[in-house]
């Protein structure tokens, strides 16, 4: 698997619609300070389903909608689709190539797509999880992240070795099955109750 390209309209800096096509070997972005370099990884953040503006380096989710320049009106929406070769099948989908999508407009309307079907954050984030590329992943190393993994909290850097070893969906599993396990407890609690009643 590997990222092909990146599709940005309206994100941050990139009023246009822009797109960069990656070849499967390693590529590097220049460019002068401020030209818009760390706004490309902030689009693969963002599409992933990054929910935090601080991580965006913004400090309100509109922040990532191209605000507008002194030529420039702004623009009413941002949207970023990054699309990954998958002819390796090393996310569980059948297709050959997964392409992700988000797009979010002014009003806080937004919508996520994989494939150009609708779907939820939940159906990205459990398309990524152990492949290290989901927006908790490792994939993505912003500036300074390296000190704070190295002087983290023991249980933050075992994260990372889940991600690696490709246990978090198991353990995301078995957290909902237990949370479900407690609520038919109370349910049976609440039953027992009625019968108790009835009798
Ligand atoms: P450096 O080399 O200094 O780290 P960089 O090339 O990584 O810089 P970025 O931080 O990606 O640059 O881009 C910063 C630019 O993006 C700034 O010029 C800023 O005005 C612009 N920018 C950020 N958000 C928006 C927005 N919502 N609308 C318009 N421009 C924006």
């Amino acid at each position: 698997m590997y990222l092909k390209s990146i599709e940005v309209q309206g994100f941050k800096s990139f009023a246009n619609k822009i797109v960069f096509d990656f070849d499967n070997g390693i590529t590097g972005i220049v460019g002068p300070n401020g030209s818009g370099k760390s706004n490309v990884a902030d689009a693969v953040r963002w599409v992933l389903g990054e929910q935090s503006a601080k991580q965006l380096r913004g400090s309100k989710m509109e922040d990532v909608i191209f605000a507008g320049t002194q030529n420039r009106k702004p623009v009413g929406f941002a949207y970023v689709s990054i699309t990954l070769d998958n002819s390796d099948h090393a996310l569980a989908v059948d297709y050959d190539e997964v392409t992700v999508s988000r797009r979010v407009y002014r009003s806080g309307e937004s919508e996520y797509l994989i494939n150009g079907n609708a779907c939820r954050l939940k159906d990205v984030t459990e398309l990524f999880y152990d492949t290290g590329i989901g927006k908790e992943g490792y994939s993505i190393i912003g500036q300074g992240q390296i000190d704070k993994i190295l002087s983290g909290k023991p249980e933050e850097r075992r994260e990372l070795f889940d991600e690696a070893a490709g246990i978090v969906k198991f353990k995301r599993r078995k957290a909902a099955a237990i949370k479900k396990l407690e609520s038919e407890r109370a349910n049976l609690v609440r039953v027992n109750d009625i019968l108790s009643e009835l009798e």
